[in-house]
Order: structure tokens, then C-alpha cells, then sequence
């Protein structure tokens, strides 16, 4: 299994965070809960009719932890590539195998890596959300400044986590289920 350090609480990093750990994979999110929805009432949200931002994050938490992922409620002040990326707080320095940076609107530790960046400042990624360095993933925010969405953030997420899901497996990945057994 896989070690992912995600940076970001919001509905980006927490809709990758989902994803891997649902599937066994090690995953830790860095965030201290400043996300913008904080700020939100969603009324655009396919599925869900309407719902405070902060109660969206506080459903959204539980549901990745129960399947697993850490929730370390911490800035991360640096981070280093190389073999593994090594992110440090201020408690302590982990190694992960690959990074996914969903820093919002100030990608300060996507900027630090020197990832491309185009004229307006959004990091450039591809369809599958990888950015110009190995193993290193930017989705929501920090990719689309001037177009974010919730649901647009979450599904970016899920599929960098997909994409991370079919290389570990070294085949294409659909996470799937079907309703419990009556
Ligand atoms: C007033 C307002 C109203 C809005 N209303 C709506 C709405 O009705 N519907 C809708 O769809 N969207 C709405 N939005 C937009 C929505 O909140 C964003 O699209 C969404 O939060 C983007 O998600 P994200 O995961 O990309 O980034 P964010 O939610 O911004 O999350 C990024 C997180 O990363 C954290 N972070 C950054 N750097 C670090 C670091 N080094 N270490 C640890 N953590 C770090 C930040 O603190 C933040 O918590 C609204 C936004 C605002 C401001």
C-alpha cells in the first residue's frame, strides 16, 4: 500500500482522502480547518439539497476517518521531493510516497516546488490533475482560481485519488459498489 500526504482539508483534499483510504491505501490530511466553506451555504451540491459549508466538512471528516485516513490538524510548513516528498509541521516530519496539494486559493507549498504555473497563476495540471513533477497532485482551488466549486473540488479529488488508485494497481481502477445484500 501507498503512503499520501494530503495538504488541504477542504472538499478537495478530503474527496481524494475518501477515495484512497476506502481502498486500504495510508493517508494522512493536513489542514487546520480554514477552508473557505466555512463561509458557504451550499445550495448547488448535486444530491444534497442544501447545507451549511461547515456542517458539508464536519460529515465529510467523519466519513474518512471511518474509513481510515489520519486527520492531522496542522499546518505544513515545508515540504521537500525526492525519493518520497517529507512534509513538515510543527510536530513532526512524516515521508509519503506521493503528495496531493489542495491548498486553496494560496498554493504556497505548490509554488515552493516550482510546478508550472500558467498567466494567470493557476498551477497547470493535467486531466487527471498531475502537475509538472512525479507523483505530486494539485486539484481544486489552487488549480482553477477564478472557477471553484465545491462539487467541482471534490471531483477533482477523486480523480487524482483514481489516478493514484490505477497506478498502485498497474491497471485502470473504478471504484464501484453495489447496495448491501437485503
Ligand atoms: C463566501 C463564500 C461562499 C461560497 N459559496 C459557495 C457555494 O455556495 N457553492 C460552492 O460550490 N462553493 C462556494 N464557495 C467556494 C467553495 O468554498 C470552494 O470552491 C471550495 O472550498 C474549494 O475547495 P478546495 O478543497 O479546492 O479548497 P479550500 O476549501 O480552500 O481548502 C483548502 C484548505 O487547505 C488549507 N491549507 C492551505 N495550505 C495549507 C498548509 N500548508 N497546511 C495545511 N493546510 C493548508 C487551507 O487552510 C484550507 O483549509 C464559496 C466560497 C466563499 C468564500
Amino acid at each position: 500500500m501507498a503512503s499520501i500526504a494530503i495538504v488541504g482539508d477542504g472538499p478537495g483534499g478530503l474527496s481524494a482522502a475518501l477515495f484512497l483510504a476506502k481502498n486500504g491505501h495510508d493517508v494522512t490530511v493536513y489542514g487546520t480547518d480554514q477552508t473557505a466553506m466555512n463561509y458557504a451555504h451550499l445550495y448547488n451540491y448535486l444530491g444534497i439539497p442544501e447545507i451549511p459549508g461547515t456542517e458539508f466538512q464536519s460529515i465529510a471528516k467523519k466519513q474518512i476517518s471511518s474509513f481510515g485516513a489520519r486527520l492531522a490538524e496542522e499546518e505544513v510548513t515545508s515540504v521537500t521531493a525526492g525519493d518520497r516528498f517529507e512534509l513538515t509541521t510543527a510536530s513532526e516530519t512524516a515521508t509519503a510516497d506521493y503528495l496531493i496539494l489542495t491548498e486553496g486559493k494560496k498554493p504556497e507549498l505548490a509554488l515552493s516546488l516550482d510546478l508550472d504555473t500558467d498567466d494567470s497563476g493557476a498551477i497547470v495540471v493535467d486531466r487527471d490533475y498531475r502537475s509538472s513533477r512525479e507523483r505530486v497532485y494539485v486539484v481544486g482551488r489552487s488549480a482553477r482560481p477564478e472557477r471553484s466549486q465545491a462539487i467541482i473540488s471534490a471531483g477533482a479529488g477523486a480523480t487524482a485519488a483514481v489516478d493514484i488508485l490505477a497506478i498502485e494497481a498497474g491497471k485502470n481502477v473504478q471504484d464501484w459498489d453495489t447496495p448491501p445484500k437485503e
